[in-house]
């Protein structure tokens, strides 16, 4: 079990309460959660709990984000949250409560450790020990999503430096505390160059600061195949939200179940702890549920608070309960479990074997000192000087149905003149003008290149200023002339460099 990197909130006084706030959950939330407090509780975890209602009560209550505003008050003054699952209700307009506590605690971190627990349970990998950080806060998980003509709707993926630079320092420095040797970051900067790209460089920059640690990068499609192939080859893997959301769930599912593994999100001003699996409405109030998964975010709350103590008696004894076939209906087999049990009886085992340690599984490891989880109170963001940005261009995003490229860059052409240049019309990133191929499928979506017009006296990769006044004009003359502009985005360079993708075919 490990510890994790965090700004632990260590109680004032040694072996006080630590305050945390507990949300139940919906389907099989409460039931699960009633029982890991009861363990808790008989481990001498020292806790003082604030209950809080979050979830489908509060959906239909009319919280767009499934929290009611006055849930936010306990969370400030705890900076803990243990979570059990929630059901979010189908329909429109329901925001993730997830993603919604992720952000706005800014939780940067989303950690899972994942070990076999072979021969106790069923794995095809016995010696799988990986752990999975991913970034928590951006990518394409920022949620902002438009429909923009009648045929296309977009998704915004969202990398910023500062957010790159949070989670590979977290990474190595985790790395570093819990004595692992190396991480294999996973992007896939051979399509995306400049958000994965920037996630990659990120990555290798910080990673000469920790020269003991070894480092690999893969692409993500072959990546995710090894890790479902060979998982004893990787140690810490590191890699975006989108990606590591999936990836995350396959190395669970692989190390023996979902129903087995917790997770914790991180962040310099809180932390929240909860199973990886949903609610599971479909075997709620039957006391079947397996409380696995939470408990293990327990026990990762546990050391984020400084009591490890605590959590390592209460994590040999589960390894017992599981060494000694006590299974719960999800992992139970014929041949290798003793005896099924629902919640509450696998509770009272572990309960039971509070103080003995597992047999073949290895003995949970101690975690270190409070004090070493946070050697650090803040992740240092490296120092840099604010580029020079300069507009060079503008991609013009325009609606435009059944239309022949041809004629939509010749009418673009004569608009642009004199002071810019359509340099290139993309339909879905695919050059149709000039010289396209009549062959592309185009949809109503175009985007449209504007450059300034003395750079086309220019070789490539040549730019010359643009001004806005000049890209207004521009819009202007485009929607006096009836064209639907449905959005522009700017094209700068920094420092020189190019800050925009070609497209394909430019
Ligand atoms: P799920 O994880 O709830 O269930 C998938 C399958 O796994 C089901 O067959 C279920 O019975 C089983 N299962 C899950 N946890 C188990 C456990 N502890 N013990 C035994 N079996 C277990 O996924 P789902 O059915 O896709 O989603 C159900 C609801 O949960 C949805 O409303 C979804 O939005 C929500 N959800 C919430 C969270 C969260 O709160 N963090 C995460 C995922 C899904």
């Amino acid at each position: 079990m490990e510890t994790l990197l965090s700004p632990a909130p260590t109680p004032a006084v040694a072996g006080a309460a630590a305050p945390v706030t507990v949300a139940m959950g919906d389907g099989i939330g409460p039931e699960i959660m009633t029982q890991v407090l009861r363990i808790l509780d008989a481990a001498g975890a020292r806790l003082a709990p604030d209950f809080i209602e979050v979830g489908e009560q509060q959906y239909r209550a009319g919280h767009s984000s499934g929290i009611a505003p006055e849930a936010w008050d306990s969370l400030r003054r705890t900076g803990v949250l243990l979570k059990a699952p929630i059901t979010t209700p189908l329909g429109g307009g329901y925001k993730s409560l997830n993603v919604t506590l992720r952000k706005t605690l800014g939780l940067y971190a989303n950690v899972r450790p994942n070990r076999s627990l072979h021969p106790a349970v069923a794995t095809r990998f016995p010696t799988l020990d990986v752990v999975i950080i991913r970034e928590n806060e951006e990518d394409l998980y920022a949620g902002i999503e438009h429909q923009q003509t009648p045929d296309v709707v977009q998704c915004l993926k969202l990398v910023s430096r500062p957010g790159c630079e949070k989670i590979v320092r977290y990474a190595f420095e985790y790395c570093r505390q819990h004595g692992r040797r190396k991480v294999t970051c996973m992007t896939k900067d051979n399509i995306m160059k400049l958000t994965d790209g920037l996630f990659h460089r990120v990555f290798m920059e910080i990673g000469r600061e920790y020269p003991e640690i070894e480092q690999e990068h893969q692409i993500i499609d072959i990546g995710a195949a090894r890790l479902a192939d060979t998982p004893e080859r990787y140690d810490v893997v590191l890699t975006l939200n989108l990606y590591g959301d999936i990836i995350s769930d396959i190395v669970a599912q692989i190390a023996g179940s979902v129903g087995l593994a917790g997770s914790a999100n991180i962040g310099e001003g809180g932390a929240l702890f909860e199973a990886i699996h949903g609610s599971a409405p479909d075997i709620a109030g039957g006391d079947i549920a397996n409380p696995s998964g939470l408990l293990q975010a327990a026990l990762l709350m546990l050391r984020h608070l400084g009591q490890s103590e605590v959590a390592q008696v209460v994590e040999n004894a589960w390894l017992r309960t599981l060494e000694d076939g006590l299974h719960t209906a999800d992992i139970y087999r014929a041949d290798a479990s003793r005896e099924r049990v629902g919640t509450t009886a696998f509770a009272d085992a572990v309960i039971a074997r509070l103080g003995q340690q597992p047999a073949q599984l290895g003995i949970a490891r101690p975690a270190p000192a409070p004090t070493q989880t946070t050697p650090r109170p803040s992740l240092p963001l490296v120092p840099r000087v604010r580029p020079q940005q300069e507009l060079v261009g503008t991609d013009v995003f325009v609606l435009a149905h059944d239309a022949v490229p041809d004629e939509l860059g010749q009418q673009l052409r004569a608009l642009a003149e004199p002071a810019l240049h359509l340099k290139i019309i993309t339909n879905r990133g695919v050059k149709v003008f000039p010289q396209g191929h009549s062959e592309t499928f185009c949809t109503d979506h175009w985007r449209c290149r504007f450059v300034s017009a003395q750079a086309v006296a220019g070789s490539e990769p040549y730019y010359a200023p643009v001004t806005y006044p000049q890209v207004l004009a521009l819009l202007s003359r485009l929607t006096a002339a009836g064209l639907t502009v449905i959005k522009t985005e700017n094209l700068y360079l920094f420092d020189g460099q190019r800050g925009f993708s070609l497209g394909q075919g430019e």
